[in-house]
């Protein structure tokens, strides 16, 4: 099959200073997409996990691809709708929004407090609302555009034990996806999503869990792939929450 070729296409991807994120921006940028890269850490205020979106913006240009590195805490409307601002000044259009941020945080429900609780929510499921609002405008003027949101098997009950506000944000997130693609399918603008249901070896994952770590974890640049996949189908493909496995299936079809 011909290569998709994403020239002339901008691509949003948050989360994308390190892990999941960085990959799928860089496959995007492969195919010739000009690239936005959202999150915290930057150059100037990196954080004690390793990626920066300064250095992953560097490796898009470095294919030749234009490259904005905008620092955005995507739980803050305002700084959310700067982002917003900043891609349209910068690049005019969007095409592609991945909704992959995300944090977690581990403890018994009894012994989770409600900050916690909101952080999570606020991040993971807030943040995505607040990205899709504030580049939906865009593409509903221009009657296209493809949205993914990063969901987790966590999803399913029996792997939400200790992580109850990261399964009920990505369950959330699932749900948002399903509603939101059928009323925006009339405006040709996909929604799907992406359940990662195995352990993957990110920057983040690998921090937080050393001792977990195992040669079995996927690695981010294959389900960069998926992430790419997802967001490249034709506009009436949409509603779809698949997991890596049910979109690798679909890839070998397809291909
Ligand atoms: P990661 O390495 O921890 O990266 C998380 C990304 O989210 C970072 O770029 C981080 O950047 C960004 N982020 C966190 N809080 C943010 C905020 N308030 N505003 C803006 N950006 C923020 O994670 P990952 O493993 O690549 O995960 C990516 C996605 O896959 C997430 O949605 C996660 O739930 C999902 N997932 C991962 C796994 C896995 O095993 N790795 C499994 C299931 C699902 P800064 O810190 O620079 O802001």
């Amino acid at each position: 099959m011909k290569p998709i070729d994403l020239t002339g296409a901008v691509a949003v991807v948050t989360g994308a200073s390190r892990g999941i994120g960085r990959a799928a921006a860089m496959a995007f940028a492969r195919a010739g997409a000009q690239i936005v890269c959202t999150a915290r850490s930057t150059a100037a205020t990196p954080s004690k996990i390793p990626g920066t979106i300064d250095e992953v913006a560097e490796q898009v240009r470095a294919l030749g691809r234009g490259a904005l590195a905008v620092r955005c805490d995507i739980s803050q409307e305002e700084q959310v709708e700067a982002l917003a601002q900043c891609t349209l000044d910068e690049f005019g259009r969007i095409d592609i929004l991945v909704n992959n941020a995300a944090v977690n945080f581990r403890a018994p429900f009894a012994e989770t407090p409600m900050k916690r609780w909101d952080l999570v929510l606020n991040v993971n499921l807030r943040g995505s609302v607040l990205c899709t609002k504030a580049f939906l405008p865009h593409m509903l003027k221009r009657g296209s555009g493809s949205i993914v949101n990063v969901s987790s098997g966590a999803v399913n009950p029996e792997l939400a034990l200790g992580i109850v506000p990261y399964a009920v944000s990505k369950a959330g997130l699932e749900m948002l996806t399903r509603a939101l693609a059928l009323e925006l399918r009339p405006h040709h603008i996909a929604v799907n999503g992406l359940r990662i249901e195995t352990s993957v070896a990110s920057e983040g994952a690998v921090f937080f869990n050393p001792e977990a770590v195992s040669p079995d974890w996927d690695t981010p640049e294959a389900v960069g792939a998926d992430i790419f996949w997802l967001a490249t189908r034709a506009p009436s493909f949409t509603g779809h929450v698949l997991t890596m496995a049910e979109v690798r299936a679909a890839m070998e079809k397809t291909a």
